[in-house]
Formats: C-alpha cells, structure tokens, sequence
C-alpha cells in the first residue's frame, strides 16, 4: 500500500505527492493534489493561453500584438479588451525592476590594466 494523502485542493484522499525541488515552502515538502484537480488545473492552464512576460500586450486570443502597450496605465485589468478581436482578457502590468552597477572609474587604481586582479598596495612593490 503506497502513502495516502489529502488533496491540498478538494481534500480528497490521493497517493499523488510531488516534492517541491526547492525544499519545503510554508511547512510543506511538496504538494498533493488528486487527479481531478491535477486535470483542471491543467485544462485551465492550457485554456488560459497565458502570454508571459511579453514586452507590448499580446491577446492570447488572436495573438495581436499591441504596440501602444505603453499607453496602459493600470496594474490590473481583468476585463482588458483587445483592440483587435475585442475580446476580454486579464491583463496585468509586471514591472521588471533590475539593478546595474560598476565601479567608479575614480576608483581605479593607477597601472591597473585589464583584467589583472586588484592588488593591495603593499603587494604592488614586489
Ligand atoms: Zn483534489
Ligand atoms: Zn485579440
């Protein structure tokens, strides 16, 4: 007899567990879902055809791609209307935030040339 568990969506007994691979999240080691829920959730996975991380809006349902993206100026919108098609759709607005740093070129120390690790003043004189 395998392990039962509960499915953590419907709550019906499952012998299905998936590790997470990352470690545990919250607690859990994994999650447990039952084949029901395994199949909706996939079902409504494909159905939502979900455009991810495209940089202008794209309608997942005739793929028109909207190059006034920048026009849009809400976070949020369950109800966005393809100006194409004009069917509804979830739009929501991710704003990738990166971060770029160098080192000042003030800090240079003199004689370095390229890819030559920094060295202490000390060790330079040798
Ligand atoms: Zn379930
Ligand atoms: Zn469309």
């Amino acid at each position: 007899m395998s392990d039962m568990y509960a499915c953590d969506l419907c709550g019906k007994p499952t012998p299905n567990f998936k590790p997470w691979t990352c470690g545990p999240i919250a607690g859990k080691l994994g999650r447990s879902w039952c084949d029901d829920c395994e199949k909706r959730f996939e079902r409504e996975h494909a159905w939502e055809n979900e455009q991810w991380h495209k940089d202008e809006i794209t309608c997942p349902w005739c793929g028109y791609v909207d190059t006034d993206s920048w026009e849009f100026e809400g976070e949020y919108d369950d109800a966005y209307e393809c100006p194409s098609c004009g069917k509804p759709f979830i739009l929501e607005r991710i704003i990738d935030i990166t971060y770029t740093s160098k080192r000042r070129v003030d800090d240079m120390p003199e004689g370095w040339c390229g890819d030559e690790p920094i060295r202490d003043e000390e060790d330079a004189d040798e």
